[in-house]
């Protein structure tokens, strides 16, 4: 999950909220299942005492309404579960560049992990807690306010959700919280590497039990997160390897030196020309000192007029300077639309590439 989505006016303690896109196919799709599910649902509470009208919640639009009501009270829950995370990270002096709401629930973006011992394990942990809390906060409103038969649907749904929310939140898998717990306390034994690499592991054997479950009683919800948590539980482990391997390292021990560089009086043609000879897909254009003042790519000059000058073609260069952390860099490089960094010395001058090929060569070098 990035920072991207639809940002919401609103800061939330001083955090950023989004809507992740696939929210706006989710809250309806949650609707319509929890409205669909009324009359099951009434018997359900029934069973736990709880009596409400299933008949007259079961009328025209009343179930979808009710069902968008339980729905965005959901993603309330989901918020307040992440606030959970974020202000208990604020605690380490770890601060949330935002609050994302997307189809499997919430993530919040921290800034970093606390490096404290056990914090991790902390942060985690809270959310779940959260979430609990809250179910039997909204039990006990149940418990003890006299409701309509809408009201009591609605509460008793979110009662029940947010237990099931920490609940499985709880699995042992990374990336949820579980995970995360087990994560912190095998690395309270462990070197951080390994712990996240046992992590994985049992995550990734959680996620297959889990998604073959869902295959075998049909549940497509249940398939989409173990899906998710098989991936993200991946990238997980990748992250760390990225961050161990890059840890107090500097972009210049792992740039392609003295790249080809295109001064941005060159005709086009010739630039086009460079193509045959070799085979980079785009090059940095330096002023006559040598300076970087943007990207041009072949593709573009392949487009483009024989009259029309370099300048036409110029893009804004990605730079990163030499003596910069490679552990930011390769984060910025995940992120780049062209796949690759132009090194800056001091002066702006072109000293380097830092593409994503130098990373995967890298990496396969420290591995071996
Ligand atoms: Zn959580």
């Amino acid at each position: 999950m990035t920072g991207r989505g639809w940002r919401l006016p609103v800061k939330l303690l001083g955090i950023p909220l989004s809507l992740d896109p696939s929210f706006a196919l989710v809250l309806p799709l949650f609707a319509w299942l929890i409205g669909s599910q009324v009359p099951a649902y009434a018997e359900l509470l029934a069973t736990l005492g709880l009596q409400v009208d299933g008949e007259a919640l079961s009328r025209g639009l009343v179930p979808y309404l009710l069902g968008l009501t339980a729905a965005l009270g959901l993603f309330m829950s989901v918020l307040i579960h992440e606030l959970g995370h974020a202000l208990t990270a604020r605690l380490y002096g770890v601060q949330t560049r935002g609050i994302t709401l997307w189809f499997l629930g919430g993530v919040a973006q921290l800034e970093d992990m606390p490096r404290q011992r056990g914090a991790e394990a902390i942060v985690a942990i809270v959310g779940p807690i959260t979430s609990a809390a809250l179910g039997a906060l909204l039990g006990t409103v149940l418990g003890n306010v006299e409701m309509g038969s809408g009201a009591t649907f609605v509460v008793a749904y979110l009662a029940i959700t947010n237990v099931a929310l920490a609940l499985f939140n709880l699995l042992p898998a990374l990336p949820l919280d579980g995970g995360r717990v087990l994560r912190s306390l095998l690395a309270l034994a462990l070197p951080r590497q390994r712990a996240t690499a046992v992590a994985g592991g049992v995550s990734q054997v959680l996620a297959i039990g889990l998604g073959v479950f869902g295959f075998l009683s049909l549940n497509l919800l249940l398939m989409a997160v173990a899906f998710f948590v098989y991936n993200a539980g991946r990238a997980e482990v990748q992250a760390e390897t990225m961050r161990r391997a890059f840890e107090g390292r500097k972009v210049r021990e792992f740039m392609s030196p003295e790249p080809i560089t295109v001064e941005l009086s060159m005709p086009m043609e010739r630039f086009r020309a460079l193509k045959a000879w070799k085979r980079h897909p785009c090059y940095p254009i330096v002023d006559s000192e040598e300076r970087l003042v943007g990207v041009a790519r072949i593709a573009d000059a392949e487009a483009a007029e024989d009259e029309a000058p370099l300048s036409s073609l110029l893009r804004d260069a990605e730079e990163v300077e030499a003596g910069s952390d490679m552990e930011a860099a390769v984060r910025r490089l995940a992120a780049s639309d062209l796949g690759r960094l132009v090194v800056v010395d001091r002066h702006g001058r072109v000293v380097g590439i830092l593409a994503k090929t130098d990373v995967v060569r890298a990496l396969e070098a420290l591995q071996s």
